[in-house]
């Protein structure tokens, strides 16, 4: 296949445009797409699909953009996604900034650098003119990141227009060029909330204090007897609450996200941690005087992503290896949370890769991104792609 001249052309469209697909990674990136922001994102994306001459260009009823190269057939259906959401919020400066090699802007990496991927590889093969048996679906997917809960490859895949045509599905998550994420790492996520009266600091100690309910529940959760094996994390991202220092508050919140590489595991941490807010509020609530009202706790489940693998012997982890290879980079196959758990929770072959290139500092404000040698990524994305949907047999 690597012999075949206009795909030769197209893994040295990589290299020849390195600059022009870094600008165009900045451009991305400078357009914010918080959660449930992504749209002025998605619309961009979309109207490069069409330049770039992709046929059924469209922005679903979820968000997704989408975009197809039509082979012979319609299948095999190769999906090659990437995500458009950034974990910031809609207030966060988005600009790039440059410093030596190093490009600095929130998302620049998570998941810009997969999103510029996309169009350099519809870039590389209509302009190298690549003709394949099978097709593949560009997709900008919505709502990776945190609350998202994968909402938009779960419409794409379940719902949408092209949900049952997928046979496999490919995205791209980050950096790098030896990782391929076969299996899907499992996870909940909740928003526990805990309200009570609230009052003078003063004049009203003595009542149930959410914040001191929170922070006990806290306590007993980082306390939590990690196994050594599978990796197992959980994480207090976010907490909230009160009014004042003199007061003592009527609410307090935290989102929490729990993980583990084995389902057994990830119940047993699941049913720590509910137990443990539950013990939280009652110890506080036993401080209470009598006739006081009770804390109470909510615990509401906000995201769920299912656990599953692709098997390393299936032809689309084959092509990786072998294409990572083909490239002088030891392969590592690796455990991760990404768009992939939901294909491989419905049977769809799936994996992540990275898009080459080298980054930092990932879903903080310091995020940066080196393109150095971004083409191995690429070139190795566009062998995995033309392996699983193949050239056509007269090209
Ligand atoms: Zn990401």
């Amino acid at each position: 296949m690597v012999s075949s001249p206009e795909v030769g052309r197209a893994l040295s469209f990589f290299e020849k445009n390195a600059e022009a697909i870094t600008e165009e990674q900045i451009r991305f990136c400078s357009i914010p797409a918080p959660p449930f922001g992504e749209r002025e994102r998605a619309e961009y994306l979309s109207e490069k699909f069409s330049s770039l001459g992709l046929t059924e260009v469209e922005i679903d009823e979820e968000g997704n953009c989408l975009g197809l190269i039509k082979g012979t057939s319609l299948s095999p259906l190769l999906v090659v996604s990437a995500h458009l959401d950034t974990v910031f919020s809609a207030e966060t400066d988005f600009s790039v900034t440059r410093s030596g090699k190093r490009l600095l802007a929130p998302g620049i990496s998570d998941d810009g650098c997969g999103l510029v991927a996309l169009v350099a590889l519809a870039r590389a093969i209509q302009t190298e003119k690549i003709r394949t048996e099978g097709s593949i679906l560009f997709v900008g997917t919505v709502g990776e990141e945190g609350e998202g809960n994968l909402r938009g490859v779960r419409y794409l895949l379940t719902r949408g227009r092209w949900a049952s045509k997928v046979d496999a599905f490919l995205s791209f998550d980050g950096p790098g060029m030896d990782r391929i994420t076969n299996r899907a790492l499992g996870s909940r996520r909740y928003r526990v909330e805990i309200s009570g009266p609230g009052g003078h600091s003063w004049g009203d100690f003595g009542l149930p204090n959410p914040v001191h309910a929170l922070a006990r529940a806290v306590a007993k959760l980082a306390g939590y007897p990690l196994p050594r094996e599978p990796r197992t994390t959980f994480n207090v991202g976010r907490i909230e609450g009160g009014t004042s220092i003199n007061s003592i508050p009527e609410k307090a919140a935290m989102d929490v996200d729990l993980r583990s590489g084995a389902d057994a595991e990830l119940r047993r941490l699941d049913s720590f941690f509910r137990r443990a807010v539950k013990q939280a509020a009652d110890e506080e609530n036993a401080t209470r005087r009598p006739g006081d009202p009770l804390l109470e706790p909510k615990v509401d489940l906000i995201g769920e992503r299912p656990s599953g693998e692709t098997p390393s012997d299936s032809p689309l982890v084959e092509f990786a290896l072998e294409a990572t290879r083909i490239l002088g980079v030891e392969p590592r196959l690796d455990q991760s949370s990404t768009d992939s758990n939901l294909p491989i929770s419905l049977g769809i072959p799936a994996i992540t890769l990275g898009a080459g290139g080298t980054s930092g500092a990932s879903h903080t404000l310091a995020e940066w991104y080196d393109p150095t040698d971004r083409e191995l990524g690429l070139k190795r994305a566009l062998l995995v792609i033309l392996g699983i949907v193949g050239l056509a047999v007269d090209s």
